[in-house]
């Protein structure tokens, strides 16, 4: 579609938004309802869809997308007209008599950009906080989901108010086509590389952006005493680097920190468990694409790094499988541990003492999320208080996207903006402040002619 083209679309969305119909409590509700029984009429082809763009097995797919979704929108229908009630707030004495409150009002005319690996996830789970707060709403999927794009590009309209949210299909060009127009937010999930472009585009009209990157997410594993502790570890570790996309995933695990001594055990526990979770090729999704499958493919064509591979290292270009891999004590200098992994590629880094980490960590890029299982309730305080990450889960990883009560979001590297719940609503809301002041007490001390009586008062 040309710009020009796009240019008509955006104003029709304006018209819609000025016509305050997306205000409205019951429009609102309204477009929540309906995407939930888009979710649930549709399941099948979202499957589908999936299974098309990523060979994701459907349990997977609820698991991570459908299910995650309907409990998101549930969330949302529920607590909506809190979130939208003003919000009394205390006003000091300089100012009584008053009364002040804290009004959320829509933005205007957003626009998502979605990124491939939750491909439906990633674009209706910001919708459901764009729709919250009342807003229109354009949606920008990712090209390399080809199937999902065209399943949200079909459905939305059959079910969300056609005048009031779009998608608009298309890569790298309609993406830059996009951001010459003017929107009054953009939220961005997708790579550091075009999160740069967003940026540059956003300051031409000054549009705020919320930006949700990626970055390298450790999981360090302290030495667990008790077997079954052990087990539930690790099985978390293999759900959390495996399971979400074969490792593709923001939140996953990128590598292990791990104590030296402790190293050989979580070796031998992670290959019983790959074992166990994946006896079917079909339990674990595929690498997206071919220029991905290259990618990590010459990941493990270092040398250095090739030897450091103590489980897995096979491929297969005609399925784009790449085994579950385990690597130990690759180069930290090599492009493995520099680079996101994105991926089945699973580094150890053995450290001497397990305190070591948080050196090790600080030294680094803040991620997306730190993982750490531990019982070690003065290392987890460590853990908190001397290292920065978008979030910090113990005991296990990836669970916290579903936790709607807590914010996601990355800082520093791995982006700024915080959504899901009631942060969603927050991020595409204005808080607007509303002061009300009668005309029954009035002080001159406020007014000149100045003198050291009222500079005393
Ligand atoms: P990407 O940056 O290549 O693409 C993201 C979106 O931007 C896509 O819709 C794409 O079509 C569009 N785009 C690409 N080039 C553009 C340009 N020049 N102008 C305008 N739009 C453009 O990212 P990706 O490969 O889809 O996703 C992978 C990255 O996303 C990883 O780094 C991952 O960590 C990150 N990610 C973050 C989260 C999160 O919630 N924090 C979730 C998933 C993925």
């Amino acid at each position: 579609m040309e710009s020009v083209g796009l240019d008509l679309l955006v104003e029709e969305l304006r018209d819609t938004f000025e016509s305050g119909k997306t205000r409205d409590f019951s429009w609102r509700k309204a477009q929540l309802k309906s995407l939930l029984k888009l979710l649930e009429e549709k399941e099948e082809d979202i499957f589908m869809a999936l299974y098309k763009d990523l060979g994701k097995h459907h349990c997977e797919v609820f698991r991570d997308e459908v299910g995650v979704l309907i409990k998101s929108v549930n969330y949302a229908l529920d607590n909506l007209k809190t979130w939208m009630a003003a919000k009394k707030v205390y006003v000091p004495l300089a100012a009584i008599p008053s009364s002040a409150e804290m009004v959320p009002e829509p933005l205007g005319v957003v626009l998502l950009f979605s990124s491939w690996n939750f491909p439906i996830g990633l674009s209706l789970e910001p919708i459901i906080g764009a729709i919250s707060a009342g807003n229109a709403v354009v949606l920008k999927p990712s090209e390399i989901a080809p199937a999902s794009s065209e399943f949200l590009a079909k459905n939305i309209p059959l079910y969300l108010d056609n005048k009031a949210v779009k998608v608009i299909q298309g890569g790298k060009r309609v993406g830059e086509q996009l951001l010459e127009l003017k929107w009054d937010k953009i939220f961005f999930t997708g790579s550091n590389r075009v999160a740069r472009t967003i940026m540059s585009a956003a300051a031409k009209h000054l549009t705020p952006v919320a930006l949700e990157l990626g970055g390298k997410c450790p999981a360090i594993i302290d030495s667990l005493s008790g077997s079954r502790d052990r087990k539930v570890a690790i099985d978390r570790v293999v759900g959390g680097k495996w399971g979400p996309c074969c490792g593709q995933a923001c939140i996953g695990i990128d590598y292990l920190l791990v104590e030296e001594k402790f190293a050989p055990v979580v070796i031998e526990l992670l290959k019983a468990t790959i074992k166990r979770f994946y006896t079917k090729r079909e339990y674990i999704s595929k690498i997206v694409n071919m220029q991905h499958f290259q990618r990590l493919s010459n990941l493990l064509k270092d040398p250095a790094v090739a030897e450091s591979i103590v489980c897995g290292g096979s491929i297969d270009s005609e399925t784009l499988f790449i085994e579950p891999t385990i690597l130990v004590n690759p180069p930290l200098d090599s492009d493995i541990m520099t680079e996101e992994i994105f991926g089945p590629l699973l580094p150890i880094i053995t450290l001497k003492k397990i305190d070591d980490c948080i050196r090790f960590l600080r030294g680094r890029p803040k991620p997306l999320a730190i993982y750490a299982f531990t019982n070690n309730e003065k290392f987890r305080k460590r853990l908190i208080e001397e290292t920065s990450s978008g979030c910090i889960a113990f005991n296990d990883a990836v669970i916290q996207y579903a936790c709607d009560t807590i914010a996601f979001g990355g800082v520093g590297q791995s982006g700024f903006g915080q959504y899901h719940g009631k942060f969603s609503f927050e991020l595409f809301s204005h808080s607007k402040p509303v002061l009300r002041r009668s005309f029954l007490t009035e002080f001159s001390f406020r007014y000149p002619p100045w003198n050291e009586r009222k500079l005393k008062f």
